[in-house]
C-alpha cells in the first residue's frame, strides 16, 4: 500500500473508533475520550521524568503577539505555516456588506483586518520575550504545554493543523544546553522504550521555506542542531518525529535580549513532545482498544 493510502485508512479507522472526530477540514479534529486520556497520560509521564529539573511551569493562550512574532523572525523561515488572526472592526453598513457577501458565497476575507494576534507556531515561542534581561548564573528552565497551529492541511493524521507540544526549554550557556540535550535524549528514548514503541533517533532539519531555506536546512543538519525521536506511524520507511530537540544557539537570546551574567547572549534549546503524534503512535502500535494494550504500557500512562 502506498503512503497516502496507509495514512488515509488510518485516519478513517481513528474516526470509526471515535478517537478523532472529523470537522470537515483536514488536520483539524476533535479528540475522543480515549484519545484524550492517552494524551494526558503521555503528558503526565513526560512531566514525571522531567520533575528533577524543577522547571518553572508557565501557561499561555495558544497565540503570540504580532510584536513578539516579528521579533522571533519565524516569518523568515516558515511564512507558509503561520496562521494570522483577523477581526472585524466595521460599522453597521460594513456589517451589512459582510453578511451579504457571505450569503452570496463571495470572498469576505477583506472585511476582516489585523488583530495583532498570531497563532502560536511552537509551544516555546511565548517564553523567550518574557526573559528579557540578565538570567541567573545557573540559567533558567521552563516547561510549557500549548496547542500550536501550522497551516499544513494533510490527510496524514500525524500532520495536524492544531496539535499540542509539551516542551521543556533550557536557557543558559552552551554547556548547560549540551547537558540538557543529552539528558532529554536519554529520557525520551527510555520513555518510548517503556511505552513499547519502536523508536530511534536521527539528526533532522526544519522545513525552512524557499531557496534560502535549503541552505538553512543543510546548515542545521551539518551543525547537528536538531534531532528527533522517530516512530513508525505510517511505516518504518517513513517514520514520524514524535519528539524533537532544537538547539537555537544564541538566536533567541540575541533577538529577545536575554543575557548571561557575563554579558553574552544566552543560548537556548527546547525539547518538544508531540502529544497527538505519540498518542497516534501508541494506537498504531498497540491497537485501537486501550483496554487491550500491554499492562506495562497502561501502567506507565496510568490508564
Ligand atoms: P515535521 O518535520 O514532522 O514537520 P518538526 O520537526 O518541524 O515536525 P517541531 O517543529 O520540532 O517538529 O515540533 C516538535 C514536535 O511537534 C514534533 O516532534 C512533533 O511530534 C510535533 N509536531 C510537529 N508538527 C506537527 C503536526 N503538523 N502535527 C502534529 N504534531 C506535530
Ligand atoms: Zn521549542
Amino acid at each position: 500500500m502506498d503512503t497516502a493510502t496507509v495514512q488515509s485508512e488510518f485516519l478513517q479507522q481513528l474516526f470509526a473508533h471515535r478517537l478523532l472526530i472529523p470537522s470537515g477540514v483536514d488536520g483539524l479534529y476533535g479528540r475522543g475520550t480515549w484519545f484524550e486520556r492517552v494524551v494526558e497520560g503521555i503528558d503526565a509521564a513526560v512531566q514525571r521524568i522531567g520533575a528533577p529539573d524543577n522547571a518553572e511551569a508557565l501557561h499561555f493562550p495558544p497565540v503570540v503577539t504580532q510584536h513578539n512574532y516579528q521579533l522571533s523572525e519565524h516569518f523568515k523561515s516558515f511564512p507558509d505555516l503561520v496562521g494570522v488572526v483577523r477581526g472585524f472592526r466595521g460599522k453597521d453598513k460594513d456589517h451589512l456588506a459582510l453578511v451579504e457577501k457571505m450569503e452570496r458565497g463571495e470572498d469576505w476575507a477583506a472585511n476582516f483586518g489585523p488583530t495583532g494576534v498570531i497563532m502560536t507556531p511552537a509551544a516555546c515561542y511565548p517564553i523567550y520575550p518574557t526573559l528579557k534581561g540578565t538570567i541567573p548564573p545557573e540559567g533558567k528552565r521552563v516547561t510549557v504545554l500549548s496547542y500550536c497551529f501550522r497551516y499544513e492541511p494533510s490527510l496524514d493524521p500525524a500532520r495536524l493543523q492544531m496539535f499540542r507540544q509539551r516542551e521543556h526549554v533550557r536557557i543558559g550557556t552552551p554547556d548547560d544546553v549540551r547537558e540538557f540535550a543529552a539528558t532529554w535524549k536519554a529520557r525520551g528514548e527510555q520513555l518510548f522504550k517503556e511505552l513499547s514503541l519502536d523508536s530511534w533517533s536521527d539528526v533532522a532539519n526544519d522545513p525552512f521555506f524557499g531557496r534560502v531555506g535549503k541552505m538553512l536546512a543543510a546548515n542545521q543538519r551539518d551543525q547537528g542542531l536538531k534531532f528527533e525521536l522517530l516512530v513508525p506511524i505510517t511505516s518504518r520507511e517513513k517514520p514520524t518525529a514524535c519528539c524533537s530537540f532544537n538547539y537555537h544557539q544564541d538566536h533567541f537570546g540575541h533577538l529577545f535580549e536575554i543575557k548571561l551574567p557575563t554579558g553574552e547572549w544566552a543560548h537556548t534549546a527546547c525539547v518538544g513532545f508531540g502529544l497527538e503524534r505519540t498518542t497516534l503512535a501508541l494506537f498504531k502500535t498497540h491497537g485501537f482498544d486501550v483496554e487491550k494494550w500491554p499492562a506495562t504500557v497502561r501502567e506507565r500512562l496510568k490508564l
